[in-house]
This record gives structure tokens, C-alpha cells and sequence, in this order.
């Protein structure tokens, strides 16, 4: 892995901080990065000799986006034919599912790299993906090739460990196939070796490892969603899963226990401030109050969630009442991009179409999309532009016909739709874009791994 180096960001035309309110915005001040770390923010910066300019005066300069809710290896399963009119229900059924046996881990590393390579060009530094390929009997490996593929990029990375526990013939996914579920043991065996291997509980850490079964209203009992989380913060890991993504899951809670799906979550210890839910589209008032009150985390998916018809969360509710809220592209065999500020562009207008001009503002967003993320993870010293935090920053160029005209070209890559290109982009101090390329990456293998894991992956019902 490349060593970091010391950097001085010179004129860019608007610095946003990720922080809400008045200090949302550092105005034109130059950034210098020591140690990974961000030393100075002042105009008119004097360069030193031991340091390498970098000429932002094209450029806005955002906090890297930390991107909460992915599954990197549906990087192989964009626009599934079967799969692009159905709901979550009908797609799960028939894209991911019976294709579940086929991703070998070294598809896994296609599909991770397609994904990190697009995260990184679209602003994201760091990604929790929320892998659950894990069966009874079968290979963990995918889940270090995740950690290679991040190791190899630079990367920020989050293996939220995931997988379901539930018996085979009750599991709509495994029916699909001839997998069976883990056992408790298997699972839990697996998390503690990837926390010996792998896990940094520093607050400016590159690697975490999180306890994630796949949907705790489906995947697994609910005695085990217990033990589960009893597990996980015995080894001092976080706690994610999806929730509420679709009336599905609260009619089936309602049904099945008579409670809300927050509810239920909270019976069975899985509210706090270590744990977040992906999506959370269908929430009741009184749901929002406990997650508030707990300080349980949100990873809003908007486009996903756009693209399978299960509606619009109601994050600024959620924001106004104090819950963590963060931002997630979600798995792109469900959004067929993913562009973090794609996602933040969705974010931002989505709620203004349902609520009102005055729902949504793009500093907000900006802060979901970077310091949000970083909150959810437990990640202190990242997600935010200041002296003393970690150099996780991106440099949009500017240098383009859509961004001419712009009054307040701070917030023209979150505003102005298509993602901004990203020139450069640096992770703990070190250079993980540059020029718009990521150094070291062969597209033209990328394209060629691509085309046969989607050749593998075809004409699976
Ligand atoms: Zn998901």
C-alpha cells in the first residue's frame, strides 16, 4: 500500500466541511496533510519544501464519502433482465437468489474491484458492504477477498459479516438453490477470526469488521438475533442490517410477534448507538422516537429504493427528530449505479418531490453523505474537513460546461445531477485518485473480468 505523503491542497475555489450549519463551509482556505492527518486549513498556505501541491484551483473540495450500505459483489448483476420490473420480493427471487452458489471469490474480487473503482470515482473513501454470501459448509474466503480488494484500493473498509441462520426450507433464498444456512457456532467462529485478522477499533481505523445477518426479521430466529448481538459486543463490533425496507417486513413482524419491526429489533437487544439499518422506508412516528432515543443509525438508499418501488423513506423526519442518518448506494443489481454522489443527488432531491423545497439541504446531504457515515461506523476522527481529523478528502473538477454558470459552485457536485468528476481523492494522507485514474487499476483486464463474470452469471432463473 502506498505510504502517505505530505500534501498541500492550493486554492481550491470552496472547501465543504461536512459539518451542519454555519461550519458547513471552510470558504477558499488551503488543506495541508501530514501523517494522514489534515495539520492546517488557512488561505495562502506556504508551500514547504517537503510537500507536494496540488493545484485545486478548478476544483471544490468535499469530505470523503462513506458510503454505509453496499453489497460489492452485485457489482456482476446490473440490469438483470428478469429482475428490472419486480419489486424487492420479485428481484430477490429472481436475481441474487438463484445465483447465490456461483460467486467463487474470485468474482467476488471482480465485482469488489468494478464497485471500489466506481465508489472512489463518484467520492466515496470509505464502504461498509454488507456481504452475506456465507453457507453451511462453504468457503469464507470471499470475505478476506473483500479485504484484499479494499487493501488494493486504498480504501476505508467495513466487511459487515453477514448471512443467515434461519432452517433451509424457511428461507425464500436457499430454496432457490442447493445452499443451506450456517450454524450459530459457524458464524460466530468466522467473525472472531476476521477480527483477529482484520479489525482496528481505532477511531481513525482502515478496516472494521461489524456483525450483520442479513434481514433480522427473515435470515435467522429471533433467539439467535439475541445471541448474535450479545456476541458482537462481547468482541466490541457494531451491529447492521436491513430493516423496514419494504410494508413487507412490518406486516410480516405485525403477523408473526404483533409488534413494529423497531419494536421487535428492540426486544432482542438490537437497538444503540453501535448499531445502524439500511433503508427504513416503512417506520411509524413512534418507531423514529426509539431510534432517536437509542441512538440507533439510518443508511438511506434512496436510488435503490427508488429503483424497486418501496418508497421514500422519511429521513427528514428522522433527521429532525435526531436520528443518525447516513447514506448508502445499496447493492447496484438494485440501482445499476454506484455513485455516491449520485446517491447524494437522488438524496437531495427526493425529498424535496415528496415534502416541500425546503425538506432536504445540500449541506445536509453533504453531512449525511461523509460525517453521517463515519458516525454509524464509530469512525470519530473521520467523515468531517477539520484540523486534527484524518485526510480522507476529494477534489471535484469543475472544469466543465454543466459547472459554468454556478453561483455557489460549492454545492455543484451534489446539485447539478450526473456525478462530478472526481480529480483526485486521498485516503489517510495517501493519493488513491489522481488525475481522474486510479493509480496501478487496468480497466482494460477490469472490462475483460467483467464481461466473463457476467458471462458466468447469465440466465440464471
Ligand atoms: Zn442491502
Amino acid at each position: 500500500m502506498k505510504q502517505p505523503q505530505n500534501l498541500l491542497i492550493k486554492n481550491p475555489i470552496a472547501v465543504m466541511t461536512g459539518l451542519r450549519g454555519a461550519g458547513a463551509r471552510a470558504g477558499r482556505v488551503d488543506l495541508r496533510i501530514r501523517d494522514g492527518r489534515i495539520v492546517e486549513m488557512a488561505a495562502d498556505l506556504a508551500p514547504q519544501p517537503d510537500e507536494r501541491v496540488i493545484d485545486a484551483s478548478r476544483h471544490v473540495v468535499y469530505p470523503g464519502g462513506v458510503n454505509s450500505h453496499h453489497h460489492l459483489f452485485q457489482n456482476l448483476l446490473k440490469a438483470v433482465p428478469e429482475g428490472m420490473n419486480q419489486d424487492l420480493q420479485g428481484w430477490l427471487a429472481s436475481v441474487p437468489y438463484p445465483r447465490l452458489d456461483l460467486f467463487t471469490p474470485q468474482l467476488v474480487r471482480t465485482a469488489a474491484r468494478l464497485g471500489m473503482a466506481e465508489l472512489l470515482l463518484s467520492g466515496a473513501t470509505a464502504c461498509a458492504d454488507h456481504h452475506y454470501l456465507y453457507f453451511g459448509g462453504g468457503t469464507t474466503e470471499t470475505g478476506d477477498a473483500l479485504f484484499d480488494i479494499a487493501g488494493e484500493f486504498g480504501m476505508r473498509f467495513a466487511l459487515c459479516r453477514g448471512g443467515a441462520l434461519e432452517s433451509a426450507n424457511a428461507h425464500p433464498g436457499f430454496s432457490k438453490t442447493a445452499l443451506a444456512p450456517e450454524t450459530l457456532d459457524a458464524m460466530i467462529g468466522d467473525i472472531e477470526r476476521l477480527k483477529a485478522r482484520y479489525h482496528q477499533s481505532a477511531s481513525d481505523a482502515m478496516r472494521r469488521v461489524v456483525v450483520a445477518p442479513t434481514t433480522p426479521t427473515f435470515s435467522l430466529p429471533p433467539t439467535l438475533l439475541r445471541e448474535l448481538a450479545a456476541a458482537a459486543r462481547g468482541l466490541g463490533l457494531r451491529l447492521h442490517t436491513h430493516l423496514s425496507e419494504t410494508q413487507n417486513y412490518v406486516d410480516f413482524c405485525r403477523s408473526k410477534y404483533n409488534l413494529l419491526p423497531v419494536e421487535f429489533v428492540a426486544e432482542h437487544d438490537w437497538l444503540g448507538p453501535d448499531v445502524w439499518f439500511a433503508h427504513m422506508v416503512h417506520v411509524q412516528p413512534s418507531e423514529i422516537r426509539l431510534l432517536a432515543q437509542t441512538g440507533t443509525g439510518v443508511s438511506h438508499c434512496p436510488v435503490s429504493n427508488a429503483r424497486l418501488g418501496s418508497g421514500i423513506a422519511p429521513i427528514p423526519q428522522m433527521a429532525a427528530a435526531g436520528v443518525p442518518i447516513s447514506i448508502g448506494v445499496d447493492g447496484v443489481a438494485s440501482n445499476e449505479s454506484g455513485s455516491m454522489t449520485g446517491e447524494l443527488n437522488t438524496a437531495w432531491l427526493i425529498h424535496r418531490a415528496a415534502g416541500g423545497a425546503a425538506a432536504t439541504l445540500a449541506e445536509d446531504v453533504i453531512h449525511w453523505g461523509s460525517a453521517g457515515g463515519a458516525r454509524v461506523l464509530g469512525l470519530d476522527d473521520v467523515g468531517t474537513l477539520e484540523v486534527g481529523k484524518a485526510a480522507d478528502l476529494v477534489l471535484y473538477e469543475l472544469d466543465h460546461p454543466r459547472f459554468f454558470g454556478f453561483h455557489d459552485p460549492a454545492l455543484a457536485p451534489v446539485t447539478a445531477g450526473e456525478p462530478a468528476p472526481v480529480s483526485h481523492s486521498i485516503v489517510n494522507g495517501r493519493l488513491v485518485v489522481e488525475n481522474g485514474l486510479i493509480p496501478g487499476l487496468d480497466l482494460e483486464q477490469l472490462h475483460r473480468d467483467a464481461a466473463e463474470g457476467v458471462r458466468q452469471l447469465m440466465g440464471r432463473t
